[in-house]
């Protein structure tokens, strides 16, 4: 508004700027006198001023047709391009005009603007490559898939641009979901340009996704030769890639491909859990228990993962809760500052009946980490050294509440998988899965649902309602009707405390899950023996 009155106001001031400065030429009495032969010509001022613009202009004139006349000479003396080489000057000057303007277009975000001055460009420019690859980015920004479409097509036709163009048409497909067209497109990018970081990670991505574990690998060793990928990442990689391939050949029957393909995972990536786990019970299959051992114990230094310590279990399955006590301390030293080195110690000596040893164990563990595992054991051991009830339902009060610990979860995504898996269920990123803590405020504040049938117990008459803590009496009244289950097996992150009528009994711990171990009163199921049942005292 005050720009446009701006204007005006100096539209006026030039109008009566020029009005005067006439006036004034005017008013002069000296004329310019020129003598030309011998003639005197005697010229007002203004006639001398007009005269000097028209000079001007007609020297324009000749130095454009000169330039013209030049290029008509050369043409006439065989120079066959001369004549449209001086037209193409000027097509180019308008054309990069046109392709400047579309630039900025797109740099300033109006895209339609920047796909029209681009085809304008094209007009006067024979330079595709530059021109189609605006209209298609402007396209793209402006919504217009099927002008932006055409535009990447025509890429491809052309060897400069063909891989802009496939790669064009690949996001496009991926943005529309069509991942089997998107691949293909990946495929052709990726033999296009192997060293081109983005095509490889979706490739990669949609081998994952598909399973194609074998296209994979060959993404995977084209990374580590064009260097973006340090090389202990490449062979963990290749050992998630063994072990995934492992696992279909499993679910396939080829049980000796299988072998092969989780020795060679645990041989790249000694530190990844699952590797160590599988490869573990080969050994153990055929006897070799000092390699299962070692191969555990590689894997726990890095990761003290609870799997460790159940397949360390499997190694010796008959023997005694005391005799796994002693066979267990190598092991837990491997790891000794660890909290899942105190947790494991605190369950073993539970399953030993040694309660004071239990507590022992656990330390502080309850307040340092109150974890779901920390706390249930921590009402286990009240329970097993005759704590009130009242006192071990406050434990499990807690336990229901507080974080669950380390769980797999994804570095991507941040969604918490109950297994380890190859791939990201929720964002489908490859090898994206680590045994971690949720962040805090992530745990979610209410029971944990696979737990919920899992925790019996009616509320008691001997208990005080105002002792029940509020949210574990809405736990209670849930599963009240629930017929009690057998505890899941291989459920790494629950430790599952029933709770009966006998209170008083000389508490009980049970570690297995195998048919015919009664849970008595305190009953505790950990991977740790999750195979087995050791021969109770
Ligand atoms: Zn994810």
């Amino acid at each position: 508004m005050l720009w446009s009155l701006f204007k005006i106001l100096l539209f006026v001031a030039l109008v009566a700027a020029l009005a005067y400065g006439v006036q004034w030429v005017l008013s002069l009495s000296a004329d310019a006198t020129i003598r030309f032969n011998d003639v005197e010509y005697v010229l007002p001022p203004l006639v001398l001023i007009v005269g000097a613009l028209a000079l001007m202009l007609v020297l324009w004139v000749i130095f454009k047709l000169t330039g013209l006349l030049i290029a008509t000479l050369k043409f006439i003396n065989g120079d066959d391009t001369a004549l449209g080489a001086y037209f193409d000057r000027n097509r180019e000057r308008k054309g990069y005009a046109a392709l400047s303007d579309s630039l900025i277009a797109l740099a300033s975000g109006e895209a339609r603007e920047a796909a029209a001055k681009a085809q304008k460009a094209e007009k006067y420019l024979n330079r595709p490559e530059v021109t189609t690859l605006i209209v298609a980015q402007a396209s793209e920004a402006a919504g217009e898939t099927a002008r932006a479409t055409e535009a990447w097509k025509t890429l491809v036709t052309h060897d400069r641009t063909r891989f802009v163009g496939v790669r064009g048409l690949m996001r496009q497909k991926l943005e529309a979901g069509d991942t089997e067209t998107a691949m293909k497109l990946a495929e052709k990018a990726f033999a296009l340009k192997p060293r081109h970081v983005e095509t490889q990670d979706t490739l990669l991505r949609l081998q994952a996704r598909d399973e194609n574990w074998d296209g994979a690998r060959r993404v995977l060793s084209a990374k580590l030769k064009s260097g973006d990928m340090p090389k202990d990442v490449y062979k963990r990689r290749e050992a998630v890639l063994s072990l995934a391939d492992a696992r279909n050949q499993l679910a396939d029957g080829n049980a000796d491909k299988a072998r092969a393909e989780i020795l060679e995972a645990n041989r790249l990536s000694p530190e990844l859990v699952p590797a160590a786990v599988m490869a573990a019970r080969l050994h153990i299959e055929s006897g070799e228990k000092r390699r299962a051992a070692k191969v555990l114990k590689a894997a726990r230094l890095k990761t003290p993962h609870p799997d460790l310590a159940a397949a360390f279990a499997e190694i010796e399955p008959g023997e005694t809760p005391d005799a796994r006590i002693k066979r267990f301390q190598p092991f837990l030293k491997v790891a000794p500052q660890a909290s899942e080195s105190k947790l494991l110690e605190t369950e073993l000596y539970l399953a030993a009946e040694d309660f004071p040893g239990a507590r022992r164990a656990l330390g502080k563990l309850y307040e340092t980490e109150p974890t779901t595992r920390s706390l249930t054991l921590m009402a286990a051991i009240e329970r097993g050294e005759g704590g009130s009830e009242a006192v071990v339902r406050g434990w499990l009060a807690k336990a229901i509440s507080a974080p669950r610990g380390p769980q797999w979860i994804c570095d991507t995504c941040g969604t918490v998988h109950a297994d380890w898996l190859p791939v990201c269920t929720s964002c489908e990123a490859f090898d994206s899965l680590s045994w971690t803590a949720a962040p805090v405020g992530a745990t979610p504040a209410s029971l944990p649902s696979e737990m919920m049938p899992l925790l019996m117990g009616p509320t008691r008459a001997d208990v005080p309602e105002a002792e029940v803590p509020e949210v574990l009496a809405e736990d209670i009244a849930l599963v009240e009707d629930t017929k009690p289950q057998t505890p899941r097996p291989h459920d790494d992150s629950v430790v599952v405390v029933e709770l009966d009528e006998k209170v008083g009994d000389a508490p009980a711990m049970s570690v297995g899950d195998a048919p015919g171990v009664s849970i008595d009163d305190v009953g505790t199921t950990r991977d740790v023996g999750s195979t087995a049942t050791p021969p109770r005292n």
